[in-house]
C-alpha cells in the first residue's frame, strides 16, 4: 500500500475507536483483544450485605451497579461499537468488584466518563464507582477515595513510527504534545516541560488522530494506554523512551463512602490472592507482551 493510503488506514481504525458509541457499524478494529471466552468468571459472593455504605445501598435497591469507564483504551478499557459491550483489565477489575459486592458483573452498567469529569461523576452520584487508569493522587484524594492501588502505570511517549528525534520528555522543547484535559500527564508535561508545546483533548484517541495527521508531534499518558494505540497500528506508531512517573491506579469512590472503599480493598486483595487477578491481566493488558508484574501492595489509608 502506499503510504498516504496506509495513513489513511490506520487513521480509520483509531477513529473508529472514538466514534464507538455512534457509528454503531459491524464489526471492530482486527486487533487481537480479549476473547470473551478467555475471560475469567468470578465468584458472585451471595447475601453479602454493605449496609453502612451509601452507595451500595443504592445500587442494591437499583438492582445493578453504575460503573465509571474509559471506552477508546484498547487492553484497559474499550467499547465494541458493534455490540455496545466494555472489554479490558480496568472492565475485568469492575467485575472482580461487582461480583464481591454480591452483584452479576453481566447487569454492570458502564458509563464512558473522560478524565476531566472522572470527580464530578462520583461526586454527583452519577457512577457507582470508576475504574478507568485513574491515578491515584493527594489532590484528586480531596474530591474522591481510591480503593487499590490494583496496577502500577508510567507516564510514556508515543510518536509516529518514522519519528527519530523523540525518545524521551527532555525532548520535547518546541514539539507538539497532546494529552488529555484534567489527566496527570497532562500537569505533568506543563509542570516539568514547560518548553513543549502543549495540548489537550478530552480523550487520548482524539490525540492519535492528530499525530497520524501530523497535527502534533507526540501523544503522551500512561504506557498501558499508549501500547494499545501502538498495538492497533504498529506500522505507523511506536511506544518510545522508559516510563517517566508512577501511576498507581485506583477505583474511585465517593470520597466519603469508606465503607465501599474498604469492602473494594478487600475484594481487590481478594481476587489478587485467589488467581482471578492474574488470570484477567493475562487476558488483557497481557496481550501487549508485557508479563503479569506482581500487584501493588494496596493502601488502605485510613478515614479523614
Ligand atoms: N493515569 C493518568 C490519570 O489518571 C492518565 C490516564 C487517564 O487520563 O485516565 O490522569
Amino acid at each position: 500500500m502506499h503510504r498516504t493510503q496506509r495513513l489513511l488506514a490506520a487513521l480509520a481504525l483509531v477513529l473508529a475507536l472514538g466514534a464507538a458509541a455512534a457509528c454503531g457499524k459491524e464489526g471492530s478494529p482486527p486487533v487481537k483483544g480479549p476473547q470473551p471466552d478467555a475471560l475469567p468468571k468470578y465468584r458472585i459472593a451471595s447475601a453479602f450485605q454493605l449496609p453502612d455504605s451509601a452507595t451500595w445501598r443504592k445500587a442494591k435497591n437499583r438492582g445493578r451497579l453504575i460503573v465509571g469507564a474509559k471506552e477508546d483504551q484498547p487492553y484497559m478499557g474499550e467499547k465494541d461499537p458493534a455490540t455496545g459491550r466494555y472489554s479490558g483489565f480496568d472492565i475485568e477489575i469492575a467485575k472482580m468488584m461487582a461480583a464481591s459486592l454480591g452483584f452479576d458483573p453481566a447487569s454492570i452498567e458502564f458509563r464512558t466518563i473522560a478524565s476531566a469529569n472522572r470527580e464530578t461523576a462520583l461526586q454527583n452520584g452519577q457512577i457507582d464507582y470508576y475504574v478507568g487508569t485513574y491515578t491515584i493522587n493527594d489532590n484528586r484524594k480531596k474530591l474522591v477515595g481510591f480503593a487499590g492501588p490494583y496496577y502500577m502505570a508510567g507516564q510514556s511517549l508515543l510518536v509516529r513510527a518514522d519519528e527519530n528525534d523523540i525518545s524521551g520528555p527532555r525532548d520535547l522543547d518546541g514539539k507538539r504534545v497532546c494529552s488529555a484535559a484534567g489527566s496527570t500527564p497532562y500537569q505533568r508535561i506543563e509542570k516539568d516541560y514547560p518548553e513543549a508545546d502543549l495540548v489537550a483533548y478530552d480523550t487520548y484517541s482524539v490525540c492519535v488522530d492528530n499525530l497520524l495527521t501530523y497535527q502534533v508531534d507526540a501523544v503522551t499518558t500512561d504506557d498501558t494506554i499508549l501500547m494499545g494505540y501502538a498495538a492497533k497500528v504498529p506500522d505507523e506508531l511506536k511506544v518510545v523512551g522508559r516510563p517517566f512517573s508512577q501511576e498507581p491506579y485506583g477505583i474511585g469512590v465517593p470520597r466519603d463512602d469508606n465503607a465501599l472503599r474498604f469492602a473494594l480493598d478487600d475484594a481487590l486483595a481478594a481476587h489478587e490472592r485467589n488467581g482471578d487477578w492474574k488470570k484477567a491481566y493475562d487476558a488483557t493488558l497481557g496481550l501487549s507482551g508485557v508479563p503479569a508484574p506482581r500487584p501493588p501492595a494496596i493502601d488502605r489509608y485510613p478515614a479523614s
